[in-house]
């Protein structure tokens, strides 16, 4: 058993306790109980005094790539299995001690995901909760065969049956698919739709008869139109959204989200990389990250589901803690916001909020304790968390 004493809490990431400082008790994998601060008296059990931190539901990263080890790319490409295999283990742990304790892996060669999800499972690995794709199932698309084997290239509807029962036999848990040009591939251009209607619903349908559903790729205005009228459940990066993409995202009657990923584009145009950036870039992502925001706004407004990613590799992600959280505060969000969206809303968007997300007895003790208010104070999020606990056991202090 263990006691975090004194811990801070936010109103709006914890259920059934209304004050505000609290003693939480950790009994094996979950919460067992939240107690007024100073009220819990266990006498064997291990004590932490939060004095000071700010207690919050662990984060999900629903836009995580474990194969992305820095932003050289090609060389990545170059690894052998093995050394993949082992890069995206590593990462796995790293994002623990960064207060991730789940990530949805949204494209992996080699079924890696699923790997390194079992490797934990099994206690193997120390590592983040996983819920993970396989390949990349896409149009021939310019730019695609610089990633090796990742994508998965098809141009017939009649094919994706076959692919999606493929994915899900070898164990995958959701399908990605393309619908617009990536940022990074060379010669991709990030709006442009590289699909059709009749691909889409022949992926979306074939997701759907074996129980799963498909995260798409998707820049552009035209393409998210066309994922949420053809049955995508996830909208990636979605980063040109007009009036008329909320209006259809309200009218579909069962789960959608978005999941915008700020990072990218905020290391971008702030030049964090390391070999510099060409200027046209700082202006192109400067513009991407304020459309970004802009779309995430009108999102929230109307009441639709938006969820956290990062697509960060693990050298910028080490580097810079806390960057998605800055980089969308820097862009105009409300503090609360952001930790919503890093903590319940991911949660509701992958099913899970019966057992993660909030600070509620009975769910599994993944919690982070941040030095600080960061509902208040953002770049708080810039230092690593105190303590991580991810289904009751420390899994860092740092
Ligand atoms: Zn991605």
């Amino acid at each position: 058993m263990l006691v975090l004493k004194n811990c801070r809490l936010i109103p709006q990431l914890t259920e059934g306790f209304d004050e505000t400082k609290a003693d939480l008790v950790i009994d094996g994998k979950y919460i067992s109980e939240i107690l007024p601060a100073g009220s819990a008296n266990y006498e064997s059990a291990e004590v932490i005094d939060a004095q000071g931190m700010t207690l919050l539901p662990g984060f999900f990263d629903l836009h995580a790539h474990l194969m992305f080890k820095d932003q050289d790319y090609n060389a990545s490409m170059m690894r052998g299995q093995n050394e993949y295999l082992v890069d995206c283990m590593e990462y796995a742990g790293v994002y623990l001690k960064h207060g991730y304790t789940t990530i949805r892996d949204c494209g992996n060669d080699f079924y890696a995901g699923i790997a390194v999800k079992d490797a934990v499972n099994r206690g193997i690995v120390k590592g983040t909760h996983i819920i993970t794709s396989g390949k990349i199932i896409s149009p021939v698309a310019k730019g695609n065969e610089s990633f090796g084997s990742l994508y998965w290239e098809t141009d017939s509807p009649d094919d994706m049956l076959h692919i999606v029962r493929s994915e899900v036999a070898k164990g995958v848990d959701f399908i990605k698919y393309m619908v617009t040009g990536a940022v990074l591939n060379e010669g991709g251009v990030p709006g442009e739709l590289i699909t059709t209607e009749e691909e889409i619903r022949a992926v979306t349908s074939a997701a759907e008869k074996l129980g799963t559903y498909v995260a798409a790729h998707c820049h552009g205005t035209e393409g998210i139109k066309l994922a949420v009228k053809n049955g995508i459940r996830t909208i990636e990066h979605a980063s040109y959204v007009d009036d008329e993409c909320v209006e259809l995202m309200l009218k579909r009657n069962d789960l959608i989200a978005t999941v915008p990923t700020y990072s990218i584009a905020y290391t971008l145009y702030k030049e964090l990389y390391e070999g510099g950036v060409l200027p046209e870039f700082v202006e192109k992502s400067r513009a991407a990250c304020a459309s970004m925001a802009k779309s995430v706004a009108m999102c929230e407004e109307a009441g639709v589901l938006v969820g956290w990613g990062t697509d960060l590799d693990r050298q910028m992600f080490e580097r810079f803690p806390g960057l998605e959280f800055v980089a969308r505060n820097e862009m105009g969000q409300p503090n609360l916001q952001s930790l919503k969206e890093a903590t319940i809303n991911s949660a509701r968007i992958v099913c899970e909020d019966h057992l993660r997300g909030t600070v509620k007895k009975g769910k599994y003790a993944d919690l982070v304790l941040i030095d600080g208010n960061p509902d208040e104070d953002m770049t708080v999020m810039k230092n690593l968390p105190k303590y991580v606990f991810k289904e009751g056991s420390m899994a860092a202090a740092n």
